[in-house]
C-alpha cells in the first residue's frame, strides 16, 4: 500500500526526532511492502519566520489532503514574546480544529526495563502499567462560553463546561472501540455528583455501552480517579473523560513511564485521518545536540500505523523493537541509569531499525 503523510517537523528538537521517526517508518515500509510518501510543511515558529504566521493555509491544505499527519514539536524562546494568537502553539490548536480531531489518545506504558524510573513503589507497578487515556479534545470548558462580569464580590470570570450528546457519543465510541482492541475495559471518569454536564456525559456513556456488551465499564469521579491511578495503576485499561479532566489525568498517568521523551500521542476525528505527535515540546535547551530521545516520536509513528492505517503487525513491530533496544540497555540521557549504555538521538533511531 501507498500512504500519503504530511510532516510538520516544527521547531527545536522536532526535526531531529522526526528524522528518526521517518527512518524507522521507511524501514518498516520496506520490510512489509508499503510506501510512505512524505510532504514536508511548515508549522510553528519556523512558519512564523518564513510566512509571518504559525499555521499557513498551505500547511492546512496539505494536511487535509493526506492520509495522516506527523507532528514533531513547536515553540521556542525566540517567539515567546509574541501575542497569544501569533505564537507557534497556535499551529497545534489550528490543525486540530481544521482537521476535526476531537479524540486525544495518550498511552502511558511503563516498559519493564524502565521500572526504576517510575516514581511509584515497585509493588504498585509490579504487574506493569498500560493505560490509554482517551480525552475529549474540542469541547468542555476550554471551548465553552467565557467572559467577565461584575458581581457583588467584584469582577468575576467564567468558563462554561458544556457537552452535547453527540460530542459525548463519539468520544465514548472511540474509547469502546479502542478497548475492544486492548483489554476490553473502559473506566469513565466524570463528576456527576456535582456537575450537570457530567450527568449528561454519564448517561450518554451508559447508552453507548449497550452497543459494547463485551467491554466492561465502570465509573469513577475525577477526584477518586486521580487517587486510584497512583494506588492501583495496573488495573486500568482505557480511561475516557472530558477535556479538562483528561488534560490533568493524562499528565498524571504519564509520570509513571519514566520520561516525557517516551510518550507518544494521537489525535483522531471521524475518519481515518489523524495527527500523531510526541507529548513533549520542542526542548530548545537540548536542540541541535543529538541528545533528544526520539522514542516518543517513533512510537507516535507506530500509533499512526495502528489507528490511521490499520497496520497492526507493523505497529507492533516498532513497539517490540523499542522494547528490545531498552532491554539491551541502550538509553538516551533522559532515561539513563547506572550500568546502561548512553546513546544519542541518531544512534537510538538506528538501534530501533536494527531491532525491527
Ligand atoms: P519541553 O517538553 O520542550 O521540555 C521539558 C523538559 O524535558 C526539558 O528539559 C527538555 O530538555 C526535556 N525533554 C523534552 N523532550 C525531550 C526528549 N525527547 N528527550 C529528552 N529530553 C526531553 O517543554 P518546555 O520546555 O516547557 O517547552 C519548550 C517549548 O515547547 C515551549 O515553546 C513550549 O511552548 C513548547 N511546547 C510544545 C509542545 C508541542 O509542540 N506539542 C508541547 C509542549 C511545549
Amino acid at each position: 500500500m501507498n500512504y500519503k503523510i504530511a510532516v510538520v517537523a516544527g521547531d527545536g528538537i522536532g526535526p531531529e526526532v522526526m528524522e528518526q521517526n521517518i527512518n524507522v517508518l521507511n524501514a518498516v515500509g520496506e520490510k512489509f511492502g508499503h510506501t510512505f510518501e512524505y510532504t514536508y510543511v511548515l508549522g510553528g515558529g519556523c512558519a512564523i519566520d518564513k510566512y509571518g504566521e504559525p499555521l499557513p493555509q498551505e500547511t492546512i491544505d496539505v494536511c487535509k489532503a493526506s492520509d495522516s499527519v506527523l507532528l514533531g514539536a513547536v515553540g521556542g524562546w525566540q517567539w515567546d514574546t509574541l501575542p497569544g494568537d501569533k505564537r507557534p502553539e497556535r499551529a497545534l490548536l489550528g490543525l486540530r480544529g481544521a482537521l476535526g480531531l476531537y479524540a486525544n489518545l495518550r498511552p502511558a506504558t511503563l516498559h519493564d526495563a524502565l521500572k526504576d524510573a517510575c516514581p511509584l513503589k515497585p509493588e504498585l507497578v509490579a504487574d506493569g502499567v498500560d493505560i490509554m487515556v482517551v480525552r475529549e479534545l474540542t469541547g468542555g470548558m476550554y471551548f465553552g462560553e467565557k467572559g467577565r462580569k461584575q458581581t457583588d464580590m467584584g469582577e468575576a470570570a467564567y468558563d462554561v463546561e458544556q457537552y452535547a450528546v453527540k460530542e459525548v457519543e463519539r468520544i465514548a465510541r472511540t474509547a469502546f472501540e479502542i478497548a475492544r482492541k486492548r483489554n476490553k475495559h473502559v473506566t469513565n471518569v466524570d463528576k456527576q455528583n456535582v456537575l450537570e454536564s457530567s450527568r449528561l456525559w454519564r448517561s450518554v456513556v451508559l447508552e453507548v455501552a449497550k452497543d459494547y456488551p463485551d467491554v466492561e465499564l465502570d465509573h469513577l469521579y475525577v477526584d477518586n480517579a486521580s487517587m486510584q491511578l497512583i494506588m492501583r495503576p495496573a488495573t486500568f485499561d482505557v480511561i475516557v473523560t472530558g477535556n479538562i479532566f483528561g488534560d490533568i489525568l493524562s499528565d498524571e498517568a504519564s509520570q509513571m513511564t519514566g520520561s516525557i521523551g517516551m510518550l507518544p500521542s494521537a489525535s483522531l476525528g471521524e475518519g481515518t485521518l489523524g495527527m500523531y505527535e510526541p507529548v513533549h515540546g520542542s526542548a530548545p535547551d537540548i536542540a541541535g545536540k543529538d541528545i533528544a530521545n526520539p522514542i516518543a516520536t517513533i512510537l507516535s509513528g507506530a500509533m499512526m500505523l495502528k489507528y490511521s492505517f490499520g497496520l497492526l503487525e507493523e505497529a507492533k513491530c516498532i513497539e517490540d523493537a523499542v522494547t528490545k533496544v531498552l532491554n539491551k540497555g541502550y538509553r538516551t540521557g533522559d532515561i539513563m541509569s547506572e550500568g546502561m549504555t548512553q546513546v544519542g538521538c541518531k544512534k537510538m533511531g538506528k538501534l530501533v531499525i536494527e531491532n525491527l
